[in-house]
Formats: C-alpha cells, sequence, structure tokens
C-alpha cells in the first residue's frame, strides 16, 4: 500500500477533544465530507489525519467507517474525555482500552448476555491493539497516573447508579463512542486504542465536573497521544 494513503487515525467526539492536535499539526490539508471534516498534516513527523465524530455511537460508527475507507488508516487512536467508574480514578488521570463493551446493547430479554451483539459470539468484548495499549501505558505524565482497563460505551451521559457498569461488566471508566469506532475497526481489521482523560466520576456531580474540566482535556491527551506515535512498538 502506498505509504502517502496510511496515515494515523486521530479522532475526538468534540471540538475540546481535538484542538489541542490541530494547533500542532504542520501543513494541514482540509477536506470534509457531509458535516465531518478532515484535517492531514504531521505530528510527531508521522502522517496523522485529525477528524471530529460528534458525540454517540452511531456518528461515532458513520465516520470511523468513512475514515478507514477514505484514508485507510494504519491505526486509528480516538482521544477524549470519560467518567470514571473505577474508584482508583481520579480526574485528570488518563485510561487506556484494553477492551470496550457497549454496556447499553441489551437483548437480555432473549436470553442474550447483556452487552452481546445477538448472533454475533465474539463481538460482546472488543480488544484494543495489545501494541498500542503497551505503547499508551509506557506514557507517564507528571502529576496523573496513567490506567489500563475496561471502557464502556453507550448512548448516555452517565450521573449515577454505576454498580452495574462497574459490578455486571467490570468497567473502569464510562463514554459514548469508543466501543462504537472500535467494532468498526474490528470489522475492518483495523488496529485501534482508546486514551481518555477522566473528567468526571460519572456520579451526580459528574455534569459539573465534566463542564469545568473538558477545555483542559485535549491538552492533556496530547502528551499520551505523542508517546503512541513516537513509540517504535506502536506497529
Ligand atoms: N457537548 C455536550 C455533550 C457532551 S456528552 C456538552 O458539552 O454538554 C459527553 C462526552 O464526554 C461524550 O463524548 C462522552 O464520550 C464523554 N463523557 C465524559 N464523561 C462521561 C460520562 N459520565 N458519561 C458518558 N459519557 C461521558
Amino acid at each position: 500500500m502506498d505509504k502517502k494513503r496510511s496515515p494515523i487515525g486521530i479522532v475526538g467526539a468534540m471540538d475540546e477533544e481535538i484542538s489541542a492536535f490541530l494547533s500542532k499539526l504542520d501543513t494541514v490539508k482540509e477536506s470534509s465530507w457531509n458535516h465531518f471534516r478532515f484535517f492531514e498534516g504531521t505530528l510527531e513527523g508521522k502522517e496523522v489525519v485529525i477528524s471530529k465524530s460528534g458525540v454517540g455511537k452511531v456518528l461515532a460508527a458513520a465516520l470511523t467507517q468513512h475514515l478507514i475507507e477514505r484514508y485507510a488508516p494504519s491505526f486509528i487512536i480516538f482521544t477524549g474525555v470519560a467518567g470514571a467508574l473505577n474508584p482508583e480514578y481520579e480526574i485528570g488521570d488518563i485510561i487506556v482500552s484494553r477492551d470496550l463493551i457497549q454496556y447499553d446493547l441489551d437483548a437480555s430479554a432473549l436470553g442474550f448476555q447483556k452487552g452481546d451483539i445477538p448472533f454475533m459470539p465474539g463481538f460482546r468484548i472488543i480488544k484494543a491493539n495489545e501494541s498500542l495499549v503497551e505503547s499508551g501505558a509506557y506514557y507517564s505524565p507528571a502529576n496523573h497516573k496513567v490506567h489500563v482497563g475496561r471502557i464502556l460505551t453507550g448512548d448516555k451521559f452517565v450521573t449515577g447508579d454505576t454498580h452495574v457498569l462497574r459490578g455486571e461488566f467490570g468497567g473502569d471508566a464510562v463514554e459514548m463512542e469508543g466501543a462504537s469506532l472500535g467494532l468498526v475497526c474490528m470489522l475492518n481489521k483495523v488496529p485501534f486504542v482508546v486514551v481518555r482523560t477522566i473528567s468526571d466520576k460519572a456520579d451526580h456531580s459528574a455534569t459539573v465536573d465534566f463542564g469545568s474540566f473538558l477545555p483542559e482535556a485535549s491538552k492533556n491527551s496530547v502528551g499520551i497521544v505523542k508517546e503512541i506515535l513516537k513509540n517504535p512498538n506502536s506497529l
């Protein structure tokens, strides 16, 4: 495959999650499809294409499929914020996805386990690429921890009742796009990893914490994404 046609995809759900990356991009070429925009350039000496999906599973899936078909990325990094489920995680810490589950896919009335995609065994737990996870875990920021854990994805901003998400699914953090991007990558055999800075604890103060932390979010994630880009083990 032509090297020029294999940039690394960097995706966030919101402007705040990609803005710091865009400001660091060299030689930007911009294009669009539908209401999605794509910014091609170099970061850490690597060719990248950066895009914003919008919030939720459907937009994340649509953007990811288009990104893959149009750019044939060698791998995709999702970067953004998430609510913590694991009581050991603090706001500002980073989670690197070992694996992800669509926790709101619920056909349990038909006897399926919650999170199962009916009639698609092997697609409940969406595993991120191990070498990308390792590269991310290698990052050690000054004031926060980097955790490798399980991310749960669903079309809901979670502000409480997290015991099921933690107890039943073993989730460490919750958000609204990761498993969807991961599933599309899995179907297309494109390696991926999700890295999220903890913006809130998915509890009654989540909306306040989320709002005050979001402007910092992409700045916080720049370090770990750069680490993955420059780490020679990253594929
Ligand atoms: N832009 C809107 C809505 C953001 S929805 C606003 O500013 O209010 C929250 C986004 O952050 C989603 O993209 C989701 O992936 C992530 N997120 C952060 N904390 C979350 C939580 N507690 N529950 C679910 N998603 C969360």
